[in-house]
């Protein structure tokens, strides 16, 4: 660990040409301002436009900028783990490349974390430039994540954070492959606390989180956090049972009271589908498990650096339990 630098920064970029010299700029402005050593790790993340090139010349100008380049798309939550493990300042903190969360921030962060906090997260009031779906699905995740683990993850909060050296040095020995960050940083623990702010809109280009990857970060977080979504597929099949078997006994109370023909087919058919219905979203829950543990059991690295710009490649070493 380099112990000369105090601050670094973790970006990660994909395709963010359109807006990576005025970030660059302007976390420039606000780290100069700290009259403190930084480093500026972006982890281009795949990009196939300039932003690769961008990068390197600002690195050319200024040996605060580095630069970690994967072989291809691996994902946000991978490319922040990526800096998180080449971040070799005390404090690391981890900011997206658009623009939305204002760099400006870090200074009330770092002033938190020499206060004695180890995690300081910033946690959005308002989110502008967001469509309106956007905004109630993320709200509508984050309470029902709350609502299904014994875990406090915060809500309304991204990745937008300052970490203490000593958890991200935690943050390495967990070897999960279907990562939500934020979570990991909860469960770690520490002395954690909240900057309130309003989350800009993206200052240009269009979002790199398309519905798809959404909703694996959802279910990555959901999955990672809490057993209950496939506890509730338990409970829903035990309730469908209890109406099945009390249905039909009341069909053989009849039967045997009075003379009455019983036209079953009609509930037999609606019971067939709700029953089909459950059964294949039990199925598709305990999928979602079956395909994790599969990803842990494969145990492929994380993420592969192409290249390194102003620091060496180096392998993520996790420490394994066996
Ligand atoms: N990003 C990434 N890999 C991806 C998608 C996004 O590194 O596969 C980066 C992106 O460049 C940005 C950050 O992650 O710095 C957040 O993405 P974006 O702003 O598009 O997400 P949104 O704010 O719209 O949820
Ligand atoms: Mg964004």
């Amino acid at each position: 660990m380099n112990a000369d630098i105090r601050y670094s920064i973790v970006t990660p970029v994909y395709n963010e040409e359109a807006v990576i010299d005025q970030t660059y700029r302007r976390l420039k402005t606000v780290m100069d301002s700290t009259k403190e050593s930084y480093e500026l790790i972006f982890v281009n993340d795949g990009s196939c436009d300039h932003t690769t090139t961008m990068i390197k010349g600002f690195r050319d100008q200024d040996d605060a900028v580095k630069l970690i380049t994967f072989s291809r798309n691996f994902g946000h939550q991978i490319a922040i783990t990526a800096g998180m493990d080449y971040a070799s300042g005390a404090a690391v903190v981890v900011i997206d490349a658009d623009l939305q969360d204002p760099p400006e921030l870090i200074l009330e962060m770092i002033a938190k974390w020499k206060e004695g906090f180890d995690v300081v997260y910033a946690k959005r009031t308002k989110r502008k430039g967001e469509t309106f779906f956007k905004k109630q699905t993320a709200r509508l995740f984050y309470r029902i994540l709350k609502a299904s683990t014994d875990l406090e993850i915060p809500t309304d909060t991204g990745d937008f954070r300052l970490l203490d050296q000593r958890v991200c040095n935690e943050l390495k020995r967990l070897p999960e492959k279907n990562r939500y960050v934020r979570g990991l940083v909860s469960w770690v623990g520490f002395r954690q606390t909240a900057l309130e702010y309003e989350r800009d809109e993206r200052l240009a280009g269009e979002t790199k989180y398309p519905l798809k990857k959404m909703i694996k970060l959802s279910l990555d977080g959901l999955t990672s956090f809490s057993f209950k979504p496939i506890k509730m597929a338990n409970y829903a099949g035990g309730v469908l049972i209890f109406c099945g078997l009390i249905s039909l006994a009341s069909m053989l109370l009849l039967k045997l009271s009075t003379a009455a023909m019983i036209a079953g087919w009609k509930l037999v058919m609606a019971m067939q589908l709700v029953l089909t219905g459950m059964l294949l979203t039990m199925m598709g829950i305990i999928g979602e498990y079956i395909g994790r543990i599969y990803d842990e059991a494969r145990d492929r690295p994380l993420y592969i650096v192409s290249e390194c710009y102003g620091m060496k490649k180096k392998e993520r070493k996790v420490k394994h339990v066996s």
